[in-house]
């Protein structure tokens, strides 16, 4: 099982360094796009699976609420998003 372990993280360090870097997608507390460039979606900060071998922490939600707050669920989802404001396709 570790062998597995090691060739998954071996194989996406492989994946990202071979990707274009984009800026990120997410916000930072002040509601501006966040200037780290990733060649994923979101940066390593924003990302709660950048460094997905150890434990993945939960982040706050960066969605907000019908009355315009900030969402407080956590999430553990790639995008920040949590089950409520996650759009299904
Ligand atoms: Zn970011
Ligand atoms: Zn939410």
């Amino acid at each position: 099982m570790k062998k597995i372990t090691m060739s998954v993280a071996a194989l996406s360090i492989a994946v990202m360094s071979y990707g274009q870097t984009t800026q990120c997608k997410s916000l930072t507390k002040d509601s501006v796009q966040c200037k780290n460039k990733t060649t994923q979606v979101l940066c390593y900060l924003h990302n709660p699976n950048y460094n997905s071998n150890s434990n993945i922490k939960a982040t706050i939600c960066i969605g907000t609420t019908k009355k315009g707050r900030k969402c407080k669920n956590k999430t553990k989802n790639v995008n920040n998003l949590c089950h409520l404001h996650t759009k299904k396709d």
